[in-house]
């Protein structure tokens, strides 16, 4: 089964992040000291657009049950630093004796209790 959607990790974002600051260092501390081919080459490498890639899988449901209930699920994984977060959330939307709901399905949204 797909995902619902790919993000970008923030937990991977901000190693990149950490990544960048210590090349940036590594300039800095060039700057004067290293022969200008080598410190231009730091400097370029550090300079080189960040790309992040779409590692952060999401897979979520959400709405209102037949029997009143509101429920949220969701779930995040990244495939490349295993980060996860998940969150479930269920409250009621709409208070419905339990007589109108037992057995009460989608595909049967009366339920065989249903009588006239
Ligand atoms: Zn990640």
């Amino acid at each position: 089964m797909g995902a619902d959607n790919w993000a970008i990790c923030p937990a991977c974002r901000v190693t990149v992040i950490k990544a960048r600051e210590k090349l940036y260092a590594k300039v800095d501390a060039a700057y004067g000291k290293k022969p200008q081919g080598d410190y231009i080459a730091l400097l370029t490498e550090a300079e080189k657009p960040i790309k992040l890639k779409q590692t952060l899988r999401e897979d979520y449901c959400l709405g209102v049950g037949i029997d009143g209930n509101f429920g949220i699920s969701y779930k995040a994984y990244c495939t490349a630093c295993k980060f996860t977060f998940e969150y479930k959330h269920e409250e009621v939307a709409l208070e419905i004796a339990d007589e109108y709901t037992e057995n009460a399905t989608a595909d049967d949204p009366y339920g065989y209790n249903y009588q006239r």
